[in-house]
């Protein structure tokens, strides 16, 4: 029977979960409530992860632009997400929340400014 413990990181407390079983019947313990055993959940069949980064700015004092996902990508495709995403340039002006990059790596995960990307 494979078991993985998580450490959750929904609230300060930090609580130590386990996960055990076969996927279809699978058993928590540790936790300390119903939000701990849905992240335990997640985690453990299915993680995701936040993508935020930054790119190359031209056209802007600033030279590099923060951007971040508009929804949490697949653990396993994060660092796909990333090379990605750093193999971009984008060009002032921008606001904030222009989308930078498209479905990044077929995931239906847009890329958007984080900020406004002014020309001065
Ligand atoms: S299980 Fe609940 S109480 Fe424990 S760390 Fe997670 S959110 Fe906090």
């Amino acid at each position: 029977m494979a078991e993985s413990t998580y450490t959750c990181i929904i609230c300060p407390r930090s609580c130590c979960i386990t996960v055990a079983g076969e996927p279809d019947a699978l058993e928590v313990s540790g936790h300390s409530c119903k939000r701990g055993l849905e992240y335990a959940l997640a985690e453990h069949t299915h993680p995701l992860r936040t993508l935020t980064t930054t790119v190359a700015a031209e056209g802007s004092p600033l030279r590099r632009l923060a951007v971040q996902g508009t929804a949490p990508v697949p653990r396993e495709l994060l660092h796909d997400c990333l090379a990605q995403v750093n193999a971009i340039h984008v060009a002032a002006p921008l606001r904030m929340g222009d989308v930078v990059l498209a479905n990044v790596c077929g995931t239906g995960v847009d890329v958007v400014a984080a900020r406004d990307l002014p020309t001065s």
